[in-house]
């Protein structure tokens, strides 16, 4: 029995052990870790409150927001407060699954 799995962009059925979807050339993730989560994950621990884990997966307006929170309230204190309780949610979206990429697809672990 030959199984099947389906492409994490187009969804169009591809082979188990296919790296790219044959129909889209989007590159599958083959078992390992979501390098694109561990990226997005990294980013907003060390550098979320300037937005970059936003940056990251396209999400430009809030994180230009979040940006100019930090850069324009960051001297009076509250820009960094308010971007590190906005970066901390969006950690533990990120942790847990469910943070999602401009695209409205959820950057997962896998
Ligand atoms: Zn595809």
């Amino acid at each position: 029995m030959e199984e099947k799995k389906f492409c994490q962009k187009c969804g169009a059925e591809i082979a188990k052990e296919a790296e790219v979807c044959t129909q889209c050339g989007c590159a599958q993730n083959a078992g390992g870790v979501n390098q694109k989560w561990v990226t997005t994950l990294l980013l907003c621990i060390f550098i979320g409150t300037f937005g970059a884990h936003r940056f990251y997966v396209g999400k430009t307006n809030t994180a230009v927001a979040m940006l100019l929170i930090t850069l324009l309230l960051g001297w009076l204190g509250i820009g960094v407060l308010i971007t590190a309780i906005w970066a901390l949610v969006d950690l533990i979206q990120i942790i847990c699954g469910n943070f999602t990429d401009i695209n409205g697809q959820k950057i997962a672990m896998k």
